[in-house]
């Protein structure tokens, strides 16, 4: 063997090893994984293995802290904190925490109240696993607490007070938005030009996928695992409620999560409610709102909102759609 060939011989071993050792492979990089109640999972593409890995864990990490600090569930929690003391002095929020509660509290103005996060003084007496709900007498009491303007900011101390004793509230109709929303922030910063993260019913996508949009599957809310229909979207956030995620039926009555405040039980004529928008915390307070107003409200309100678009089914399965969507061929 003479010095040029062992020399090259060398160099191939070399460039053989860099390869095996490097972690470079463009490719989807994706989990899902249990958490606030729901599934969170995350896809997308990026060139490294090491980096796209890395961005997957951040995404739970970050919907992880966004839960730590938001979730009615957990005693230590600042919402937890704000429920038990905010009627007495005002509770210190931080800036996040207060700037979504100003978020919540403009989409009720927007939607007229159908929107409340005050809801929960109703929504805190049912248990969807143990089939457990209050009785009329209870509605009827806490009822009068599910109002929005009880709500009362201080920007400048940062903080949340209740104008009245029994007033809580709960975020679960608008913090799922706020994770996925954050989630492709994060990842958008880093790089990441396709990607898609979801909570629940909620989603957000970042670009397309790699040449096609992504294939958004709107679940039929009666028939178990079944796509009521398909929907193309990048770029967009998107938003399902509905009455067969939280539940139980009994005596022939659908008792579910969303709950109306003008009457203080489960809002009825929709079965499921799709926004489709720009931002994420938007189409997930809206699709919870639109579900409450029901289908010509609802589809009202989302006419005047520039960039946002809705698909609703009501309780007949009759699928509506807003005006700036073209039905698929054979939906109507
Ligand atoms: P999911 O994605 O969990 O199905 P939705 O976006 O439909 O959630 O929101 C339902 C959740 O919103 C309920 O579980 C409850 O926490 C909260 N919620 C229920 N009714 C209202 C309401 N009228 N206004 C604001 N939030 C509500
Ligand atoms: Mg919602």
């Amino acid at each position: 063997m003479d010095k040029h060939s062992a020399h090259l011989q060398l160099t191939l071993v070399i460039v053989a090893f860099l390869l095996l050792a490097m972690p470079v492979r463009a490719d989807w990089y994706a989990d899902a994984r249990p958490l606030m109640g729901t599934e969170v999972s995350v896809r997308l593409w990026h060139e490294d293995a090491d980096t796209g890995r890395r961005l997957v864990e951040d995404i739970f990490a970050e919907a992880n802290r966004i839960d730590l600090l938001m979730s009615t569930y957990k005693e230590d929690s600042r919402i937890s904190e704000i429920n038990r003391h905010a009627a007495s002095a005002p509770v210190v929020a931080g800036e996040e925490l207060l700037q979504l509660i100003q978020r919540a509290l403009d989409v009720s103005v927007l939607t007229a109240g159908a929107f409340d996060i005050t809801y929960d003084s109703v929504g805190q007496h049912y248990d969807f696993r143990t089939h457990q709900r209050p009785d009329a007498a209870t509605v009827e009491a806490a009822r009068a607490l599910i109002d929005y303007r009880l709500v009362r900011l201080d920007v400048a101390a940062g903080t949340v007070a209740f104008a009245a004793q029994g007033v809580r509230i709960n975020l679960g109709g608008i913090a799922k938005g706020y994770v996925v929303e954050r989630g492709v922030t994060l990842l958008r910063a880093a790089g990441v030009q396709h990607a898609v993260v979801t909570a629940g019913g909620d989603s957000r996508l970042l670009g397309d996928r790699r040449g096609q949009p992504w294939m958004v599957g709107i679940r039929d809310p009666r028939k178990d695992g079944n796509v009521a229909m398909t929907v193309p979207l990048q770029d967009e956030a998107v938003s399902t409620s509905g009455d067969y995620e939280r539940y139980f039926d009994e005596d022939g009555v659908r008792y579910h999560h969303i709950i109306s405040p003008s009457t203080g039980n489960p809002a009825s004529g929709v079965h499921s409610a799709t926004v489709i928008g720009p931002d994420g915390v938007m189409t997930d307070a809206l699709s919870t709102s639109v579900f409450v107003m029901g289908v010509d409200r609802g589809l009202r309100l989302i006419a005047t909102l520039s960039g946002y678009e809705a698909i609703v089914i009501d309780d007949q399965g009759q699928i509506y759609f807003s005006d700036g969507l073209t039905p698929p061929s054979g939906a109507l």
